[in-house]
Formats: structure tokens, sequence, C-alpha cells
């Protein structure tokens, strides 16, 4: 049987009017309006593409929203001052700075200068720490996207083997200990595979979840799970196709057809866990507003 797709586009357009219905109602009963800055330092055109994206999202939830461009040549200082002032600045609960930024800024620095308390991209190191503990302020958006889909689509992690392949601070490492923890949608045995592991298939073939986020081009192959798995494929890799106008197209870090054959459910690529990214920034932009007037 051909496995179920699990439609990103589909939750995150639900997960939007969600938080359209929960500013609302924020609005009606403190009179608050969640608010979101962006700051964008450079020129890169993707990173210009997904803060329009970010912009124009906030907008249609009825969100609060500025773009703050600073040019590629921005020294660290300046913008550390800039985050400094939008941490002080009562009309935005969340800050978001798009990554990556220019060399000569350290990226690390600049999560430490946001306040944990306007997180909403949940990549502070007391985001990350709370989230260890199984009390968490903000999910990384990825990883809670990625939660909200299997929840939603009724594949509870609850006592499930979860392979995840990859590390990474921003999905890898943040996923793995959301699902581990005694919680609801959670509560799963996590296995956190890399670059330094041997025999990944050995892993990969004991999974009823497969998690992947490598950023390598169809990595995982249908000899590489079993039968009924549900897979999770957050890859976005740009590989070559001269029969696109564009000379290339995207896909995921899972051989998709072959894996579709053999899976309970798939997420493609695109359309499963990229829209869900956005919509969890919206939502974290709603929790900061709560939790700025002592609620969530
Ligand atoms: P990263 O490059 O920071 O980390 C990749 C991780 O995968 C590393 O920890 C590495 O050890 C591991 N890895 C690499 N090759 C491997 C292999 N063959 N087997 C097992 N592990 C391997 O990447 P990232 O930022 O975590 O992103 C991963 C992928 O997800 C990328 O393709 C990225 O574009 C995509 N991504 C998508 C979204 C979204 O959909 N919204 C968000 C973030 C990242």
């Amino acid at each position: 049987m051909a496995a179920k797709i699990i439609d990103g586009a589909k939750v995150a357009q639900d997960i939007r009017a969600e938080v359209a219905r929960g500013i609302k109602e924020l609005q009606d009963r403190k009179n608050v309006t969640p608010g979101l800055v962006v700051v964008l330092v450079g020129d890169d055109p993707a990173s210009a593409t997904y803060v329009r994206s970010k912009g124009r999202a906030c907008q249609e939830v009825g969100a609060f929203t500025e773009t703050i461009k600073l040019p590629k040549e921005t020294p660290e200082a300046e913008l550390l001052s800039i985050i400094e002032r939008l941490n002080h600045d009562p009309r935005f609960h969340g800050i978001l700075v798009q990554l990556p930024l220019p060399k000569q800024i350290s990226e690390r620095k600049v999560t430490l200068a946001l306040s944990p308390e306007k997180d909403v991209d949940g990549l502070h190191p007391m985001s990350m720490g709370h989230l260890m503990e199984g009390e968490p302020s903000f999910v990384p958006c990825t990883p809670g996207g990625i939660q909200q889909l299997l929840i939603r689509y009724g594949y509870d992690p609850a006592g499930k083997h979860v392979v995840v392949c990859g590390r990474s601070n921003i999905v890898g490492k943040p996923i793995a200990n959301l699902l581990m923890q005694k919680r609801a949608g959670a509560n799963a045995t996590v296995t956190v595979c890399h670059t330094g592991t041997k025999d990944l298939a050995s892993f990969t073939r004991q999974a009823d979840i497969i998690i992947a986020a490598a950023g390598s081009p169809r990595a995982i192959k249908a000899d590489m799970v079993k039968p009924g798995v549900v897979i999770i494929d957050v890859g976005i890799n740009r590989v070559d196709d001269p029969t696109d106008k564009r000379g290339y197209r995207i896909v995921g870090d899972v051989d998709y057809e072959p894996v579709a054959a053999k899976a309970e459910a798939i997420t493609p690529v695109p359309g499963g866990v990229g829209p869900m990214t956005i919509a969890m920034l919206l939502s974290n932009t709603l929790r900061a507003a709560k939790r700025s007037v002592g609620e969530a």
C-alpha cells in the first residue's frame, strides 16, 4: 500500500489559523498584540526570501512585525547594541536574527545577546537547557514542527524507537531531546546518528520513526528502512537537474519513491517539514506574548 503523505502545508495552515485565533483572543482579553522583529544582515537572496515570508506570515495572523535590514559590513558591536535595544522594546515579544550571519559576526555571541524571554527561535542556551530539562520555554521551530506533524497525523512517538540522523543544534539535538522527554507527544526511545556513526543502516533498520536531518541528498535508501516505518524528511538539498528550468531541484535526505513504497507514512520535500518552521515561529511568538503577561 502506498505511504500516507504527511502534508506539512496543510498542518502549517491549521496551526496558523489557531495562532490567528489565539492572537485575537489575547488582544480582546489583554489588549496585547504579539510582535516579532526580524533582523536581516546582508543581502543573501535565500535569507531575504525567508525574511519576507516570515513578515508576511506575521501579518496574515494579525501579529505586529517589523524587519530591520542591515548592510553586510555591519560590525558585530553594532548588531549587539541593536539586539540590546530590541530586548527592551515592549512592542516586540520575539526577536529573530536571520542566520547565517556575515563572517565578522559571531552567531554564538548574537544568540547569547538575545533575551531568553524573546528567543522565539529557541536557540539560546537557556531555551536549550529548559528543553533538556523537559520544561521547554521555546522549542526551536523545526523540531517543534516535526513533533506536531507526528502528533497530528496520529503517530504518537511514545514507546517508539525514533532514529534521528543528524546532531546539529537547530534540528538533531533538539528533536532528540524533545522526543525523549517523559511528556505527552514524546516518551520515545531515541537514537542519534551522525557522521561518526558506523553502519548507519543497522540503526535506521530498527527505527519505527526516522527523522532524517543530515543534509545529504537521498542518503536514506529503501534497504535501510523496515516496512511500516514513518519518515520525517527534514533535508533540503539542491541537486543538478537539467530538465528543470532553474537547472536544479530540491530533494530531501530520503530516496523518496522507493522508501515511500515501504513506509507507512512520509513527508514530501518540499511541502513536509519546511512549511512547519514558520508556523511554529508564529506559535512561539504568541507564546512569548502570553508569557509577557504572565501566561503560558
Ligand atoms: P547540519 O549540516 O548543521 O547538520 C547535519 C548533521 O547531519 C551533522 O550533525 C552530521 O553529523 C550529520 N550527518 C551528515 N551526513 C550524515 C550521514 N550520511 N549520516 C548520518 N548523519 C550525517 O544541518 P542542519 O542544519 O541540521 O540541517 C539538516 C538538513 O535539514 C539540511 O538539508 C537543511 O537544509 C535542512 N533543514 C530544513 C529545515 C526546514 O525544513 N525548515 C530547517 C533546518 C534545516
